[in-house]
């Protein structure tokens, strides 16, 4: 997806999409979301999506999953799935990725325009900045975490210290500006 521009969205619009989502399958005040449950009814979810769990050289290096928009894919690695299924926060939170490309890119039909040079991309049209934004704001949601250290964070949510430092540090920033920041 690097590269790409796209309709922009904020990160207030992302967390109301991320709330509504949670909302939808009756899980707003669930603080441990249950990534292979949701990871296996997302056919349910999108009667049109495929999910696919492959062999991790199948991917190119680096890469951990994919979301095929034209095709509607979204495809695991097979470790990235067994460690998601083992509570590793970072492979939980790229399954919950992939979910953010496709609710954007395919559900909502926002329109994957011209490619351009990543130098000239705002962070809230980028494709890959969305999907991010998605999946910490799902899986790090604000109105149950308002109170919790970083570390509570990452042991209650299921993400890794990293996520769990960068989510924080965005509400506390919201709280001292008493505004969300659009990226
Ligand atoms: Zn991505």
């Amino acid at each position: 997806m690097d590269g790409y521009r796209v309709t922009p969205m904020s990160r207030k619009l992302i967390r109301d999409k991320a709330f509504q989502w949670r909302k939808t399958y009756g899980m707003e005040r669930t603080l441990y979301l249950p990534i292979p449950s949701i990871f296996e009814i997302l056919p349910i979810i999108y009667p049109e999506l495929k999910t696919l769990i492959d062999p991790d050289d199948s991917f190119s290096r680096g890469y951990y999953a994919e979301t095929d928009i034209s095709r509607k894919i979204i495809r695991l690695s097979e470790s990235t799935y067994n460690r998601a299924c083992n509570g590793d926060g970072f492979s939980r939170m790229t399954v919950m990725h992939e979910v953010g490309h496709y609710e954007f890119l395919v559900n909502q039909s926002i329109k994957c325009a011209r490619r351009v040079e990543q130098d000239d991309l705002k962070p809230y049209e980028d494709p890959e900045w969305q999907a991010k934004c998605f999946a910490g704001e799902i899986m790090i949601p604000k109105h149950l975490v308002e109170n919790m250290t970083p570390e509570e964070i990452s042991i209650n949510c299921g993400v890794s210290l990293t996520a769990a430092f960068y989510q924080y540090n965005i509400y506390k920033k919201e709280k001292r500006q008493d505004k969300i920041p659009s990226f």
